[in-house]
C-alpha cells in the first residue's frame, strides 16, 4: 500500500502491516493501481505519464460441455477455432486441435463497459445466449450441455483493474519516463514493454528482465 524512502533505504508497507526494506524496488502492478500505491515524490512525479498509455478490459467466459455440440450439428465446424459475431459475447474460439468441448467466449474494448453490473452467473447466461443466437439453436439445448462454467470480467479484478495495455501515439514518450532508471522505485511490467507486442506475457519478462539489468549495471 505504500512505499517510501527512509534514511537511505526504501521501506515497502503492506496492507497486512508488514514492512520490507531494500534498496531499490521494481513495481509491476497493472496502470490502474499504481495511482493507489503511496511513492515517494520522485516516483510520483512520473506518474502523469500513466495517462498516455492505453489501459483495456476484457471479459472472458470459460465453458466446459458434455458434448462438441457445435462439431456434431455442421461437419464444416469440425476443425473450427475462432468464431466472430455481432452477439453480447462476440468472439468465441475452441481448444482446436485438442477435442476438448470446451468453448471460451471473449468480449475487450470500451463497450464491455454495458456489460458492467453482469455477475459471472449473468456473464455465463449471456454467452450462452450469444451461442444460441450464432448457432440458430433454442438456449437451453446447449445449457442442458453445460458441465461446468467460470466467466471473468477482469475489471472487476481488485488487483488488475482491467486487462492489458496497448499503445496510443504518445504511449512511446511515456514509457521512456516511466522506464528511467533514476530513483529507488523502478516501473516494469507489460505496458512499460517498448517492443512491438505490449499487453502480452513475454512483454512483462522482457520489461523486467531490462529493468533488473538495469540495477545490476547500477544505472
Ligand atoms: C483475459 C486475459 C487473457 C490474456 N491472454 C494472454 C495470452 O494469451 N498471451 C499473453 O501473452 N498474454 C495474455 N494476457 C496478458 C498477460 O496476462 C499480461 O500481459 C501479463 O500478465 C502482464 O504481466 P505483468 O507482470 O506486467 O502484470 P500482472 O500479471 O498483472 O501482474 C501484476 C501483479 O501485481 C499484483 N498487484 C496488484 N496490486 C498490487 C499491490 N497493491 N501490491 C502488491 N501486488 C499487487 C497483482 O496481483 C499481479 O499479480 C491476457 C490477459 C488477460 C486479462
Amino acid at each position: 500500500s505504500a512505499i517510501a524512502e527512509e534514511g537511505g533505504a526504501v521501506i515497502v508497507r503492506c496492507a497486512g502491516g508488514d514492512v520490507h526494506a531494500c534498496d531499490r524496488m521494481i513495481l509491476t502492478v497493472p496502470l490502474p493501481l499504481l495511482r493507489e500505491i503511496a511513492l515517494p515524490a520522485g516516483a510520483r512525479a512520473k506518474l502523469a505519464a500513466v495517462d498516455d498509455i492505453g489501459f483495456g478490459n476484457v471479459i472472458k467466459i470459460l465453458l466446459r460441455f458434455a458434448r462438441p455440440w457445435w462439431r456434431e450439428r455442421k461437419e464444416d465446424l469440425a476443425d473450427m477455432t475462432f468464431l466472430l459475431s455481432d452477439e453480447a459475447i462476440p468472439v468465441w474460439w475452441t481448444r482446436y486441435p485438442d477435442q476438448h468441448p470446451v468453448l471460451t467466449g471473449w468480449f475487450g474494448g470500451p463497450r464491455t463497459a454495458e456489460l458492467e453490473s453482469l455477475d459471472a452467473r449473468a456473464l455465463i447466461d449471456a454467452g450462452l445466449g450469444s451461442l444460441a443466437a450464432i448457432f440458430g439453436l433454442p438456449r437451453d439445448h446447449i445449457a442442458r450441455e453445460l458441465v461446468a462454467s467460470a466467466a471473468t470480467n477482469w475489471a472487476h479484478d481488485p488487483f488488475a483493474r482491467g486487462a492489458y495495455s496497448w499503445a496510443t501515439p504518445r504511449t512511446r514518450a511515456a514509457q521512456a519516463i516511466l522506464a528511467r532508471g533514476d530513483g529507488s522505485v523502478l516501473f516494469s511490467g507489460e505496458a512499460l514493454y517498448r517492443g512491438r507486442d505490449m499487453g502480452t506475457v513475454e512483454a512483462a519478462l522482457a520489461s523486467g528482465l531490462e529493468t533488473a539489468d538495469m540495477i545490476l549495471r547500477g544505472q
